[in-house]
Formats: C-alpha cells, sequence, structure tokens
C-alpha cells in the first residue's frame, strides 16, 4: 500500500518523501530507484523506470501524478530566448524563460503564481499573488525546460535564476527544497553556485537564508539609491526599510567563493542621475558585492520610461570606479520575456507572439 502524503506529485519529494509514500514493505532500494529516475534520467513518464516492479508502477501511476509542468505556449524571440507559458496541476499557468548565450544557458524560473510585493515598475505586481509554486513546479521548470531544448543541468554552462514571476523569499521553505533538488549530486546535479535567488529584500528571510546549509546564491533588487525613493518604488521598504536592508546585506554569511549581487533597475529621471550613482556606491562601500544594471523593460500600466543607453553608460562609469558593475543586456523584449515583463495574461501579446 502507498502512503498517503499531502501532495501526490512525484516531482517535488526527496528521498525521504518516496521512503514514505513507498512505506516499509518495499525494499529501501525502491526509494533510490524512483528518485534516481526521476531527477538523474529525468523521465517525463513513470513508465519509462524500467527496473522497478510492473505492479509497483501500476500503483504509482494510479495514485501519483508526475507534477511535470506542461507548455500550454512558447514565444520564440529573434535574440533566441524562449519564453514558456507552463501549465500546472490546478490549471494555473506560470512563466519560464531561457535565454542561450555564447558559452552558458540560463534559464528564469518562477517561485510563484504572481506577486504580493508591489513594485511599481513591475508587470507581474499588477497580477497580484494567486499562490505559491510547490518546490516540485519550481525544479519542474528546469526539468522541462533542460529536456525540451536539450541541455543537461550537470553541464557548467547551465545556470538557474530565480527571478521570474514571484518573491522567492516569500516562499522559502520551497525554494530551499527546489535548490536541494537541483544541487544534490545523486539527482538533477547541479552547483549551488549555478543557482540564484532574487529578492525584494524580505529581511527576516535573507537572514534565515543565510542558516540554511544547502542554499542559493543571493542577489538583491536594489533599484532605488535612498529611503524615501524606495519607498515610492518599492512600498515594501515601508516594511523592510533600506538601512535595515543593507545591514542584513553586511551580516549575511557569504560563502568563500561567493558575492552579493544587487540588481537595480534604471527608470529615466527618477532614479538614474549621477547623484542616484554616488549614492549607489556610498550604500554599497562596505560590501562585498557586484551590481548589474536593468534599463527599464517597459510595458502597458507601467508609469515608467527607459533612459538613454548613454544615461545608463554614465550611470555605470560612476559605480564602476567602486563596485564591479554591469549593465544586463534586455532578452526576449520582443516576446516580453526580459524582466519585470511576465504576466500570465496574454492577452496584450497579441500580434506579437
Ligand atoms: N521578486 C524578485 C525576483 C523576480 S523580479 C525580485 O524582485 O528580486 C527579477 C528582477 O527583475 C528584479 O531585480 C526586478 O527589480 C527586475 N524588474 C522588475 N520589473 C522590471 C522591469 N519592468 N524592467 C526591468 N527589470 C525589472
Ligand atoms: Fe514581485 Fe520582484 Fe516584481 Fe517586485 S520586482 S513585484 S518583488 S516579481
Amino acid at each position: 500500500m502507498l502512503q498517503v502524503l499531502e501532495s501526490r506529485a512525484l516531482v517535488g519529494m526527496e528521498l525521504s518523501d518516496l521512503r514514505n509514500l513507498l512505506g516499509p514493505e518495499q525494499p529501501a532500494y525502491r526509494a533510490r530507484q524512483l528518485y534516481d529516475a526521476l531527477y538523474r534520467k529525468q523521465v517525463a513518464d513513470l513508465s519509462e523506470i524500467s527496473n522497478l516492479p510492473q505492479v509497483l508502477r501500476n500503483q504509482l501511476v494510479e495514485s501519483c501524478p508526475m507534477g511535470l509542468p506542461a507548455a500550454e505556449r512558447r514565444f520564440d524571440s529573434q535574440d533566441g530566448t524562449r519564453r514558456y507559458l507552463l501549465g500546472l496541476e490546478d490549471g494555473r499557468t506560470v512563466e519560464a524563460v531561457l535565454m542561450p548565450e555564447e558559452g552558458r544557458d540560463t534559464i528564469c524560473i518562477s517561485s510563484q503564481v504572481g506577486c504580493p510585493v508591489d513594485c511599481k515598475f513591475c508587470l507581474t505586481a499588477l497580477m497580484g499573488l494567486e499562490r505559491n509554486l510547490t518546490a516540485g513546479e519550481i525544479v519542474g521548470q528546469v526539468l522541462y525546460i533542460g529536456r525540451e531544448n536539450g541541455l543537461r543541468p550537470t553541464d557548467s554552462r547551465m545556470n538557474v535564476v530565480m527571478m521570474g514571476m514571484g518573491e522567492p523569499l516569500l516562499n522559502l521553505d520551497n525554494v530551499l527544497k527546489a535548490t536541494r533538488l537541483l544541487s544534490d549530486e545523486n539527482g538533477i546535479g547541479m552547483s549551488v553556485k549555478r543557482i540564484t535567488v532574487s529578492t525584494s529584500g524580505i529581511i527576516p528571510k535573507i537572514q534565515e537564508l543565510g542558516q540554511a546549509e544547502i542554499r542559493p546564491k543571493l542577489a538583491i533588487s536594489l533599484n532605488a539609491s535612498n529611503e524615501q525613493q524606495r519607498r515610492e518604488l518599492m512600498p515594501i521598504t515601508k516594511k523592510y526599510h533600506l538601512s535595515d536592508l543593507i545591514e542584513a546585506c553586511r551580516a549575511y554569511p557569504l560563502r568563500a567563493w561567493e558575492k552579493l549581487t544587487f540588481e537595480y533597475v534604471l527608470l529615466k529621471d527618477v532614479n538614474d542621475s549621477d547623484e542616484d550613482a554616488r549614492r549607489v556606491v556610498r550604500l554599497l562601500a562596505l560590501l562585498n558585492c557586484k551590481v548589474n544594471l536593468i534599463a527599464l523593460n517597459p510595458g502597458p500600466g507601467i508609469p515608467f520610461e527607459t533612459p538613454s543607453a548613454e544615461r545608463v553608460h554614465a550611470f555605470q562609469a560612476i559605480v564602476r570606479k567602486a563596485v564591479p558593475c554591469f549593465v544586463r543586456k534586455p532578452r526576449g523584449r520582443d516576446i516580453f520575456a526580459a524582466c519585470g515583463q511576465l504576466k500570465r495574461v496574454d492577452t496584450d501579446l497579441v500580434g506579437i507572439a
């Protein structure tokens, strides 16, 4: 008899969950065989697991969905970026993006359906929060896109960033479980050095993340150069002040190989002046970090404009004197796949896809 667990989807279960599922009648190695098939071999279907007894396979098929998402739509950009609208078990959809580049492939995945954090420049914010994703749904995005595109997670060119829809640190337990699954060398086998989680600055959760034994790299969406400006752009700052966020970053236990990443969305005439750049330098002065600048990706209902390339470079030149500072190339803007453009409703894509 299979044991009853809360969620019966197989993808998302750790070895201990699979042992519980199979129950004491099954020999211990059965759970390992199943784990190996799900995560190392990455089977798409239970019928592919030929080393399990037929009876057990049938029981599993009857009672446990695989839990892998499936693409409802795919949008291909001229620059090679692919945006996937992935269907979940409850009929909801979530977005994930593949960005192939010279020497590296990055999969940008979602952590929630929608997002409860009300950043004023982000399309996902307009959806509000529908629900958290399960660990399996987070991992499933990587497995699905990997398989569709012939990518191997063990390959060092592959990177995963949790920068799609949602605030990952408001779903930290599932994000950490997904990270354990993605990085287990007996399973999917990605190095945690190639997994990054990005947060709008949920301070207590940053502290909790720092205590986790197996954790991804941390990126912080800074997006403003002072308290007042950040409150206006990211109202969550009223709860988690910028000064406290910087303090939490200072206290964050970086591993020997690790740096913090700060993301900064540049909004024309709002947070993109030379004075802003100098304030960013002062804020980050004592941190072991780098900065990624992102010129705003515009969208319907977003009341900001994109600064000129010259402004972006002038900003970069000031920050770069103090901290490594890069400009993130917009990817897949033509298919609404770029940062902050992810939004489930795709009616606004008519004529673009
Ligand atoms: N919720 C997390 C991760 C998802 S957002 C976070 O906010 O960090 C991923 C990144 O996209 C963040 O750095 C965010 O600041 C940025 N972003 C949001 N809207 C954007 C837009 N319209 N243009 C460019 N970047 C945007
Ligand atoms: Fe949520 Fe991040 Fe968008 Fe802010 S920028 S609304 S935290 S997804």
